[in-house]
């Protein structure tokens, strides 16, 4: 049966937690999220399948594990949401008054109400380091791959997977959870799984939560049997691990007739000037040589189709030593570029200024473009010291 009919109401909320285990008191702490997006069962069942082996195996854990229901409203209804997209309201904006009742809330409120309490509990009480993984699937079929924000804890842990890792894409999504999770500093990386519907997802979803359990030291790998049975599940990959940045994306417009070509793969390496799709009937053309990534093929919505490019091991080095040495307080020596009084993290730019840097500059120091506010753009540093949550 394809994963996302199995319609039947099998999450309650009391299963928030959907398992905790628990060991020394020196951490580290790893949360994982399964189910954000209601559509997106294969993290759930993953899920369940690590914790009944941890449960029947009696795995030792020298750090503890948590597994949390994203929406479980729209699990329950196999749909993506009811009324919001949980994984776009994670901004200071869109949270409720924890007081206040849950009467008359909108669904996907509720639900982050509950996981933002579950989140604050842990992170108060449990030790850290922390490490947030959320499972996802997309709706074309493709290689498993990992999205982060290019910061260097977030790197160097996604380096431990042989998959494609995509940074930047949050420049593009507003208030994904892992975004809010980042601005406290936390490791913080989305798995996506392959095709909501292919059962290949879950065995994807499974090895990848064990490969981030072993690598972030929470548990030893040779406590877990058939460990390189979850490693070997990622062999075969048409594209293995390297870091790619986004750097095109088209814009569909709301009226706009969009039509990918067909038969491109996620990551397919595509030429300049190669037919890509066609806008009410005219042709589209690559505008740079790279590997095309989430090609929209049946639902709509208004993201055409990205353009990645390979990150060369050069621009990563230099990065490491440009964040390392600290060598972003120039940026604020340059006229039209101001640091935000309010948030040590922030660079309030003039956006003459900010064309005339361009981008890669502030991506190069760890920046990210976040947004336009009274005229001026909004630059978020990725790399911070640790805090608890508000
Ligand atoms: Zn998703």
């Amino acid at each position: 049966m394809p994963l996302n009919k199995d319609n039947r109401k099998e999450f309650s909320p009391k299963n928030r937690v959907l398992g905790s285990f628990y060991g020394s008191n020196v951490g580290p702490t790893i949360i994982i999220f399964a189910g954000i997006h209601g559509n997106e069962k294969a993290g759930v069942y993953a899920s369940k399948k690590v914790i009944s082996k941890i449960a029947e195996t009696n795995v030792e854990f020298k750090g503890n594990v948590h597994f949390i229901l994203g929406n479980i409203n729209a699990l329950n209804k196999g749909v993506r949401f009811e009324k919001f997209d949980l994984n776009r309201i994670w901004r200071n904006e869109h949270f409720e008054d924890p007081e206040k009742s849950d009467e008359g809330l909108i669904a996907e409120k509720k639900e982050q109400k509950e996981i933002l309490s579950v989140i604050k509990a842990i992170l108060l009480n449990e030790p850290g380091p922390f490490f947030f993984l959320d499972l996802h699937t997309t709706s074309a079929s493709s290689v498993p791959f990992i999205t982060i924000s290019d910061s260097l804890n977030n790197r160097k842990f996604s380096s431990n997977f042989p998959v494609p890792v995509v940074f930047g894409i949050e420049e593009f999504l507003d208030g994904p959870l892992l975004t809010f999770i980042n601005e406290y500093g936390h490791i913080a990386l989305g798995f996506e799984g392959g095709a909501h519907d292919d059962p290949a997802s879950v065995v994807y979803c499974e090895a990848f939560i064990w490969k981030a359990l072993v690598h972030s030291k929470c548990i030893e790998k040779d406590k877990v049997s058939d460990y390189a049975k979850y490693q070997k599940v990622f062999e075969n990959l048409s594209c293995k691990f390297q870091f790619f940045a986004i750097k095109y994306r088209y814009d569909i417009k709301p009226d706009e007739n969009f039509a990918m070509r067909p038969g491109f793969k996620n990551f397919e390496p595509i030429k300049k000037d190669e037919l890509l799709a066609t806008s009410d009937g005219i042709p589209i053309p690559s505008p740079r040589k790279g590997r095309i990534f989430m090609p929209l093929y049946q639902e709509l919505g208004e993201d055409g189709f990205f353009v990645l490019k390979k990150i060369s091991k050069f621009w990563l080095w230099l990065s490491i030593i440009a964040r390392r040495l600290k060598f972003n307080h120039f940026l604020r020596l340059i006229p039209g570029v101001n640091q935000d009084p309010e948030n040590n993290y922030t660079l309030i730019v003039d956006p003459k200024v900010a064309k005339y840097l361009t981008l890669p500059i502030f991506h190069l120091f760890g920046y990210r473009q976040q947004i336009y506010k009274d005229d001026k753009l909004h630059f978020i540093k990725r790399d911070r010291k640790i805090t608890i949550f508000p």
